[in-house]
Protein backbone atom coordinates (compact mmCIF):
# COMPACT_ATOMS: atom_id res chain seq x y z
CA UNK A 1 0.00 0.00 0.00
CA UNK A 2 1.60 3.37 -0.90
CA UNK A 3 0.92 7.26 -0.28
CA UNK A 4 -2.34 8.04 -1.03
CA UNK A 5 -2.26 11.38 -3.73
CA UNK A 6 -3.79 13.96 -2.42
CA UNK A 7 -4.91 16.60 -5.53
CA UNK A 8 -2.43 19.50 -5.25
CA UNK A 9 0.77 18.05 -3.35
CA UNK A 10 3.62 16.24 -4.47
CA UNK A 11 5.19 15.43 -1.01
CA UNK A 12 2.64 14.83 1.57
CA UNK A 13 5.15 15.97 3.59
CA UNK A 14 4.49 16.22 7.48
CA UNK A 15 1.35 19.25 8.15
CA UNK A 16 1.43 19.62 4.56
CA UNK A 17 -1.74 18.26 3.61
CA UNK A 18 -4.97 19.69 5.41
CA UNK A 19 -7.32 17.10 7.19
CA UNK A 20 -10.30 18.56 4.61
CA UNK A 21 -8.13 17.86 1.91
CA UNK A 22 -7.84 14.10 3.05
CA UNK A 23 -11.88 14.18 4.02
CA UNK A 24 -12.49 15.51 0.36
CA UNK A 25 -10.59 12.52 -1.06
CA UNK A 26 -12.37 10.17 1.05
CA UNK A 27 -15.71 11.14 -0.18
CA UNK A 28 -18.58 9.14 -0.47
CA UNK A 29 -15.93 6.20 0.43
CA UNK A 30 -17.27 2.85 -1.62
CA UNK A 31 -14.15 0.94 -1.14
CA UNK A 32 -15.52 -1.91 0.99
CA UNK A 33 -18.66 -3.60 1.83
CA UNK A 34 -18.82 -1.19 4.90
CA UNK A 35 -20.71 1.40 2.76
CA UNK A 36 -23.44 -0.42 2.27
CA UNK A 37 -24.40 -0.89 6.28
CA UNK A 38 -22.99 2.60 7.39
CA UNK A 39 -25.00 5.55 8.14
CA UNK A 40 -22.34 7.96 8.26
CA UNK A 41 -18.81 7.79 7.43
CA UNK A 42 -16.83 8.77 10.88
CA UNK A 43 -13.91 10.78 9.93
CA UNK A 44 -12.51 11.66 13.06
CA UNK A 45 -12.62 15.03 15.26
CA UNK A 46 -10.87 17.55 17.30
CA UNK A 47 -7.76 19.80 17.08
CA UNK A 48 -5.72 19.57 13.85
CA UNK A 49 -2.36 20.27 15.57
CA UNK A 50 -2.97 17.98 18.87
CA UNK A 51 -0.25 16.67 20.20
CA UNK A 52 -2.02 13.68 21.45
CA UNK A 53 -3.89 11.45 18.77
CA UNK A 54 -6.11 8.94 20.00
CA UNK A 55 -6.58 5.78 17.57
CA UNK A 56 -9.77 3.68 17.97
CA UNK A 57 -10.84 0.18 16.12
CA UNK A 58 -13.98 1.27 14.30
CA UNK A 59 -16.82 3.78 14.91
CA UNK A 60 -20.05 2.41 17.02
CA UNK A 61 -23.52 2.12 16.69
CA UNK A 62 -23.27 5.80 18.24
CA UNK A 63 -20.72 7.14 16.69
CA UNK A 64 -22.36 5.99 12.86
CA UNK A 65 -25.67 7.57 13.52
CA UNK A 66 -24.05 10.63 14.75
CA UNK A 67 -21.18 11.10 12.47
CA UNK A 68 -18.26 11.53 15.35
CA UNK A 69 -15.97 8.98 16.81
CA UNK A 70 -15.89 8.16 21.03
CA UNK A 71 -19.76 9.90 21.54
CA UNK A 72 -21.27 6.95 23.33
CA UNK A 73 -20.56 4.93 27.00
CA UNK A 74 -17.08 5.31 25.69
CA UNK A 75 -16.80 8.39 24.81
CA UNK A 76 -17.88 9.39 28.26
CA UNK A 77 -15.22 6.93 29.89
CA UNK A 78 -12.76 8.67 27.77
CA UNK A 79 -13.66 12.27 28.34
CA UNK A 80 -13.80 11.18 32.15
CA UNK A 81 -9.99 9.72 32.05
CA UNK A 82 -8.36 12.77 29.83
CA UNK A 83 -7.39 14.84 32.88
CA UNK A 84 -5.75 12.32 34.54
CA UNK A 85 -3.13 12.84 31.31
CA UNK A 86 -3.80 16.69 31.62
CA UNK A 87 -5.62 16.67 28.39
CA UNK A 88 -9.12 18.20 27.49
CA UNK A 89 -11.47 16.61 24.70
CA UNK A 90 -10.83 19.97 22.90
CA UNK A 91 -7.11 19.94 22.21
CA UNK A 92 -6.54 16.15 21.42
CA UNK A 93 -7.69 14.49 18.10
CA UNK A 94 -9.69 10.94 17.57
CA UNK A 95 -9.91 8.69 14.50
CA UNK A 96 -10.86 5.03 14.59
CA UNK A 97 -8.60 2.45 11.55
CA UNK A 98 -12.04 2.33 9.82
CA UNK A 99 -14.29 4.81 9.21
CA UNK A 100 -17.20 3.19 9.06
CA UNK A 101 -19.50 0.55 11.28
CA UNK A 102 -18.95 -3.03 10.93
CA UNK A 103 -22.08 -4.64 11.43
CA UNK A 104 -23.18 -5.42 14.91
CA UNK A 105 -19.57 -4.21 16.11
CA UNK A 106 -17.59 -7.41 14.26
CA UNK A 107 -14.33 -7.34 14.05
CA UNK A 108 -12.51 -5.11 11.12
CA UNK A 109 -11.46 -7.70 8.00
CA UNK A 110 -8.23 -7.54 6.58
CA UNK A 111 -9.74 -6.23 3.20
CA UNK A 112 -11.79 -3.41 5.00
CA UNK A 113 -8.04 -2.41 7.48
CA UNK A 114 -6.16 -2.66 4.00
CA UNK A 115 -8.70 -0.28 2.40
CA UNK A 116 -9.36 2.53 4.59
CA UNK A 117 -6.05 2.43 6.72
CA UNK A 118 -4.72 4.89 4.13
CA UNK A 119 -6.31 7.71 5.39
CA UNK A 120 -5.84 7.32 9.05
CA UNK A 121 -2.20 7.46 7.38
CA UNK A 122 -2.67 10.43 5.75
CA UNK A 123 -4.59 12.48 8.79
CA UNK A 124 -1.40 11.09 11.16
CA UNK A 125 0.70 12.56 8.50
CA UNK A 126 -1.50 16.00 8.22
CA UNK A 127 -1.78 16.20 12.09
CA UNK A 128 1.77 15.28 13.09
CA UNK A 129 1.36 14.23 16.91
CA UNK A 130 3.95 14.15 18.71
CA UNK A 131 2.44 10.87 20.61
CA UNK A 132 0.02 8.30 19.25
CA UNK A 133 -2.90 6.45 21.91
CA UNK A 134 -3.94 3.18 20.20
CA UNK A 135 -6.63 1.80 22.04
CA UNK A 136 -7.95 -1.87 22.07
CA UNK A 137 -6.10 -4.46 19.51
CA UNK A 138 -7.01 -3.68 16.53
CA UNK A 139 -5.41 -0.10 16.40
CA UNK A 140 -2.22 -1.46 18.51
CA UNK A 141 -1.99 -3.94 15.96
CA UNK A 142 -1.80 -1.46 12.70
CA UNK A 143 0.19 1.13 14.14
CA UNK A 144 2.97 -0.58 15.78
CA UNK A 145 2.92 -3.55 13.18
CA UNK A 146 2.90 -6.09 15.55
CA UNK A 147 0.19 -8.98 16.78
CA UNK A 148 1.37 -9.00 20.21
CA UNK A 149 -1.99 -8.71 22.51
CA UNK A 150 -2.56 -5.16 24.51
CA UNK A 151 -1.97 -6.87 27.43
CA UNK A 152 1.56 -7.35 27.52
CA UNK A 153 2.21 -4.05 24.94
CA UNK A 154 0.19 -1.75 27.54
CA UNK A 155 1.88 0.38 30.75
CA UNK A 156 4.84 1.47 28.43
CA UNK A 157 6.07 3.77 26.07
CA UNK A 158 6.97 2.99 22.54
CA UNK A 159 9.04 4.83 20.26
CA UNK A 160 8.05 4.58 16.68
CA UNK A 161 10.17 7.05 14.30
CA UNK A 162 8.77 10.34 15.35
CA UNK A 163 6.20 9.27 17.58
CA UNK A 164 5.79 7.66 21.09
CA UNK A 165 3.18 5.49 20.88
CA UNK A 166 1.19 4.49 23.78
CA UNK A 167 -1.18 1.21 24.02
CA UNK A 168 -4.06 0.95 25.99
CA UNK A 169 -7.10 -0.84 26.29
CA UNK A 170 -10.51 0.52 24.35
CA UNK A 171 -12.34 2.26 26.98
CA UNK A 172 -15.14 0.02 25.83
CA UNK A 173 -13.95 -2.26 26.98
CA UNK A 174 -12.36 -1.35 29.85
CA UNK A 175 -16.13 -0.35 30.68
CA UNK A 176 -16.69 -4.10 31.10
CA UNK A 177 -14.13 -5.08 33.05
CA UNK A 178 -13.07 -2.91 36.34
CA UNK A 179 -9.38 -4.26 35.99
CA UNK A 180 -9.14 -2.86 32.67
CA UNK A 181 -10.30 0.58 33.35
CA UNK A 182 -7.87 1.16 36.39
CA UNK A 183 -5.09 0.15 34.35
CA UNK A 184 -6.08 2.13 31.71
CA UNK A 185 -6.48 5.09 33.87
CA UNK A 186 -2.44 4.04 34.83
CA UNK A 187 -1.78 4.57 31.52
CA UNK A 188 -3.00 7.84 31.36
CA UNK A 189 -1.41 9.31 34.20
CA UNK A 190 1.74 7.38 32.70
CA UNK A 191 0.93 9.66 29.29
CA UNK A 192 0.10 12.76 32.15
CA UNK A 193 3.97 12.10 33.02
CA UNK A 194 5.67 11.99 30.08
CA UNK A 195 3.72 15.41 28.51
CA UNK A 196 4.71 17.05 31.58
CA UNK A 197 8.33 16.15 31.17
CA UNK A 198 8.80 16.23 27.66
CA UNK A 199 8.61 19.56 25.79
CA UNK A 200 6.24 20.16 22.38
CA UNK A 201 8.40 18.43 19.76
CA UNK A 202 9.08 21.16 16.90
CA UNK A 203 7.01 22.07 14.60
CA UNK A 204 8.09 20.03 11.14
CA UNK A 205 9.34 21.25 7.81
CA UNK A 206 8.46 20.02 4.61
CA UNK A 207 11.81 19.83 3.34
CA UNK A 208 13.33 19.36 6.36
CA UNK A 209 14.81 15.81 7.86
CA UNK A 210 11.68 15.69 10.29
CA UNK A 211 9.73 14.63 6.48
CA UNK A 212 12.11 11.58 6.28
CA UNK A 213 10.19 10.53 9.52
CA UNK A 214 6.75 9.68 8.07
CA UNK A 215 8.47 6.51 6.78
CA UNK A 216 7.52 5.51 10.07
CA UNK A 217 3.90 5.89 9.37
CA UNK A 218 1.69 2.71 9.63
CA UNK A 219 1.11 0.78 6.25
CA UNK A 220 -1.58 -1.59 6.20
CA UNK A 221 -0.89 -5.11 4.95
CA UNK A 222 2.72 -5.16 6.26
S1 LIG B 1 -14.65 1.62 5.96
FE1 LIG B 1 -13.24 3.04 4.97
S2 LIG B 1 -12.72 2.06 3.01
FE2 LIG B 1 -14.60 1.08 3.77
S3 LIG B 1 -16.25 2.26 2.80
FE3 LIG B 1 -15.88 3.15 4.85
S4 LIG B 1 -14.46 4.85 4.44
FE4 LIG B 1 -14.40 3.50 2.64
Amino acid sequence: MGVMHIPGHTHQAPREVRLDEIRAVLGDCRLCELCQTRTNIVFGVGDPRARVMFVGEAPGRNEDLQGEPFVGRAGENLNSILSLAGLTREEIYIANVLKCRPPGNRDPKADEVLACAPFLREQIRSIWPDVIVTMGNPATHFVLKTEVGITRLRGRLHQMGHFIVMPTFHPAAALRNPAWQKLLEDDFRMLGDYLERHPAAPVPSAQGPVAQESDALPTAGE
